[in-house]
C-alpha cells in the first residue's frame, strides 16, 4: 500500500446500511441523502453501489440531480433546497427532479417558468420550529392552493418539514414539530416527509412515508456518545494511512509544533503520515486514538498539515509501514469527532483530493 492516506470505502456496509434502514422505517419508504458528494463517500459510487435497492435519492442541488441522471439513475430525486431560480425549474423538469418549494420567491419563479412539459413533482416543505428553510405553518394552506392551481405541477404535493434537534431522544422540540407540521398539514393528502436519520431512530411518530436518511447510510449517527454500530449500523469508510517513523525522544522532550505535549519518561514516538491537509481534523485533541493492528494509540502533540505523532509505548511492536487506522471498524469515526469537538458528518465530508479513494466489497 501507498504513504497516501486512503479512503477505503465499502460498498457491502453502504448496501446492508440501506436494508437496515428500510427495516427500520418500515412501512415508511427510505429516500437515500447523497448530498455533499454523498457525505465525502463519493456520489456516483454510492448512488452505484445502492442502485437496485434505493427507490429515491435525495440531493441538496440540481448539480447532483444531473450527475445522478447523467451516470444513468432512474430513481426519484429530490432536490432538497432548489430550485434556486426560474431557469432551474426548467432544467427539473427535463431531467424530472422533484423541487422542494420553501419560498415565495420560488412561488414566482414557477409562475414565470410555468412549467408545462410534463408535470413538475413538488415538495412543499413546512417550517415546523427549525427556522431555516420552510413556510411557516399559517402559510402552508394558501401557498398548497396556490400550487394546485397551477397546471404544470403534479396534483400529488408532497408534505415535507425538518427537525433541528431529532437525536436528542427526550426533548420536547421534537414532538412540538411533529405537532406543528401535523397541525399545519392535516387536510392535505400527498406523501408525507419528516424524518432525518436520528428520527428514524428516536421518533417513530414522526415516520411518514417517506423518511429522508443520510448518516446513517454511511454508518454515521449523530446522538450523542453514540455510534451508527451501537444501532447496527456499518460505517462505510476506512481512513487509513502509514507509519513512517518511529523515534526514542527523551524524557521532558516536547513534542511537534508549541511543544503542547511532552514526554513524561524516554519512549518511542510514532508519526503517521496523515494531517489536517487530508481532512484529519487539526482539532483532534492529545488522546484520541488511532488503530495500528488491534491496539488503541494516543495521538500526542498537535496534527500537523501531513503528518501526527503516537505515543507507541502501548504498541511496542509497531514498525514502520504499519497501516495506521485513522477511523473506521473498530474505530467509530464518531469518537474522532468527539475528540475533535464536531461531528461524524463534518468528518467524512471533509476528505481533501489528496485523499485516495479505493472501494472493497465488504
Ligand atoms: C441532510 C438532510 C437530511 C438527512 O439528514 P441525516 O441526519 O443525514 O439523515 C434530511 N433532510 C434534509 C432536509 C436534510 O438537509
Amino acid at each position: 500500500m501507498s504513504r497516501t492516506t486512503v479512503a477505503t470505502i465499502h460498498l457491502g456496509a453502504l448496501r446492508h446500511n440501506l436494508a437496515r434502514l428500510k427495516q427500520l422505517a418500515a412501512p415508511a419508504r427510505v429516500m437515500a441523502v447523497v448530498k455533499a458528494d454523498a457525505y465525502g463517500h463519493g456520489l456516483e459510487r454510492v448512488a452505484r453501489a445502492l442502485d437496485g435497492e434505493a427507490e429515491a435519492f435525495a440531493v441538496a442541488a440540481l448539480g447532483d440531480g444531473l450527475r445522478l441522471r447523467a451516470a444513468g439513475h432512474r430513481q426519484r430525486i429530490v432536490v432538497l433546497s432548489g430550485p434556486d431560480n426560474a431557469h432551474d425549474i426548467a432544467e427539473m423538469q427535463r431531467l424530472q427532479l422533484e423541487a422542494t418549494i420553501h419560498h415565495e420567491a420560488q412561488l414566482q419563479w414557477l409562475v414565470q417558468a410555468a412549467p408545462t412539459r410534463g408535470r413538475l413533482r413538488v415538495w412543499l416543505k413546512i417550517d415546523s420550529g427549525m427556522h431555516r428553510l420552510g413556510f411557516a405553518p399559517e402559510r402552508v394552506a394558501a401557498v398548497h392552493a396556490q400550487l394546485q392551481a397551477m397546471a404544470g405541477i403534479d396534483p400529488e404535493i408532497g408534505l415535507l418539514t425538518h427537525f433541528s434537534d431529532s437525536e436528542v431522544f427526550d426533548g420536547e422540540q421534537t414532538p412540538a414539530q411533529i405537532a406543528r407540521f401535523t397541525e399545519a398539514t392535516g387536510l392535505f393528502v400527498g406523501p408525507r416527509s419528516l424524518s432525518n436519520s436520528a428520527a428514524v431512530l428516536g421518533w417513530p411518530a414522526a415516520r411518514g412515508d417517506w423518511v429522508r436518511s443520510g448518516g446513517l447510510l454511511y454508518g454515521l449517527s449523530v446522538v450523542d456518545g453514540r455510534s451508527g454500530a451501537d444501532f447496527g449500523f456499518r460505517p462505510a469508510m476506512t481512513l487509513s494511512t502509514q507509519l513512517i517513523a518511529i523515534n526514542r525522544i527523551g524524557k521532558g522532550e516536547r513534542i511537534g509544533y508549541n511543544g503542547t505535549w511532552t514526554c513524561p519518561e524516554d519512549m518511542p514516538v510514532g508519526v503517521a503520515a496523515v494531517g489536517y491537509g487530508d481532512g484529519y481534523p487539526r482539532s483532534a485533541a492529545a488522546g484520541t486514538p488511532v488503530l495500528i493492528g488491534e491496539q488503541r494509540v494516543p495521538l500526542i502533540g498537535r496534527v500537523s498539515m501531513d503528518l501526527i505523532t503516537l505515543d507507541l509505548r502501548t504498541a511496542p511492536a509497531a514498525k514502520i509501514g504499519d497501516r495506521v487506522v485513522l477511523w473506521g471498524a473498530g474505530l467509530p469515526v464518531e469518537t474522532i469527532a468527539a475528540q475533535a469537538g464536531t461531528i461524524s458528518y463534518d468528518l467524512t465530508c471533509g476528505m481533501t483530493r489528496r485523499v485516495l479513494f479505493v472501494e472493497d466489497e465488504s
